[in-house]
């Protein structure tokens, strides 16, 4: 069976290596139970690995009164940061006031990131999950700057699927983050001296979607497709198809005819869910997960993800209320949470927009994947849309406390 070559596990086998260095703290917090890290020490020397360990170094940006900005400890990309509200509590468990400076936090280190890096993108990333940064379930949120593919708007669709890899599934691939301490130093000075402010903006002109590396993103998805059928039991016969590299050229999808398809009334009509304090719950035409996807974008129109307080604290109650509602109504709290703030992280409306949606099988990402980069993702008729909003709009206006 063929495995993708790029992930930490599968690939560590075939470099040969023989000295490997890893993350002390990281390492003591994730580390299964039932291992320790000598057991793992002994195994690994057994197979003539020289393992040394590394303590972290200091990853604290800045520290406000009730949030705090660090650099992740496992990094997806250079500067990716990891912004939390004290006292490890939960996203239900916050105070408006809290989801405030929550976002507060996100907006300076987002335009810090912006300003040391020149940056001009931002995949922001809110979970509970025990990911970057954390060893136990708690609210926080990610910014991976733009950078780790793309320039000019256009994405690299091989490093898309990484940045998919690690967005849902937590899994990183096995890449070299470099971190300059002059670039470190310029973050901690801007975020000592930025102050929020909302930057409201006009109509922005329309859209494509552009991908480079899209042959091989295909490849990519559609052997992810076919090992899922692998551990399935399904497949009988059959090889993954071998690739053939074709010439490097950038595939453009347009995405929308509409200059701002958040802004039209007939959109708005057909795939609103709730309105709630300034902002729209809207449903997503074309879901991934099979229990739907959401968007909650501000009223207003506004491209970048920059928010009035009052918008952001609506925004994350929003995001409560959903999470409440899937473990009421499906028994999971494994969602996800995400802003593509810029075309350089692929984002498709130039309106604000915040996606929450249950974490689907990878089976399932793989299909999407595809069916993405071809432009053929199933659109829900205007019947079923209405339909799935009528039926969810009462369980969510409960959670909101209306
Ligand atoms: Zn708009």
């Amino acid at each position: 069976m063929k495995r993708i070559g790029m992930f930490l596990l599968c690939c560590a086998t075939c470099l040969e290596a023989s000295s490997w260095t890893l993350d002390r703290a990281v390492l003591e917090e994730r580390l299964p139970p039932g291992v320790t890290t000598e057991e793992l020490l002994r195994v690994l020397k057994l197979e003539g690995i020289d393992v040394s360990l590394r303590d972290s170094p200091d990853t604290l940006l800045w520290k406000g009164d009730r949030t705090s900005i660090s650099l992740a400890r496992t990094p997806f990309s250079p500067y990716h940061l990891w912004v939390e509200v004290e006292g490890r509590k939960t996203l239900d468990e916050c105070t408006a006031e809290e989801l405030g400076d929550l976002y507060e936090a996100i907006w300076k280190g987002r335009k810090a990131l912006g300003e040391a890096t020149g940056a001009d993108g931002f995949m922001i990333l809110a979970t509970e999950q025990k990911r970057n940064g954390k060893n136990r379930s708690a609210a926080g949120f990610e910014i991976i700057p733009a950078g780790f593919g793309g320039t000019d708007g256009v994405m690299d669709a091989v490093e898309k699927n990484a940045l998919n890899e690690y967005l849902l599934y937590n899994r990183f691939p096995n890449r070299t983050v470099e971190q300059s301490p002059e670039v470190i130093a310029a973050l901690r000075e801007r975020l000592r001296t930025l102050e929020y402010v909302l930057e409201r903006e006009d109509t922005q002109p329309c859209w494509t979607q552009k991908f480079t590396h899209h042959e091989e993103a295909l490849h990519q998805s559609l052997e992810v497709l076919y090992d899922s059928l692998v551990q399935l039991g399904a497949l009988v016969e059959g090889e993954m198809p071998s690739m053939v590299t074709p010439a490097e050229r950038i595939h453009e999808i347009q995405i929308n005819l509409d200059c701002c398809a958040l802004c039209n009334p007939k959109v708005i009509q057909k795939q609103l869910v709730s309105d709630w304090k300034g902002v729209e719950i809207l449903m997503n035409h074309k879901p991934v997960s099979p229990y739907r996807d959401f968007l909650i974008i501000p009223k207003r129109h506004q491209c970048v993800w920059d928010l009035s307080r009052e918008e952001a604290i609506a925004t994350l109650e929003a995001i409560v209320a959903f999470k409440k509602m899937y473990i009421k109504t499906v028994g999971s709290n494994e969602w996800i949470c995400y802003i593509q703030d810029g075309r350089s992280v692929g984002q498709t409306v130039p309106h604000a927009n915040v996606h929450f949606f249950i974490i689907p099988d990878r089976l399932v990402t793989a299909i999407s994947g595809l069916q993405h980069i071809h432009n053929q993702r199933p659109v829900l008729s205007y019947e079923e849309m209405r339909a799935d909003c009528d039926r969810l709009k009462p369980l969510l206006l409960e959670e909101l406390g209306r």
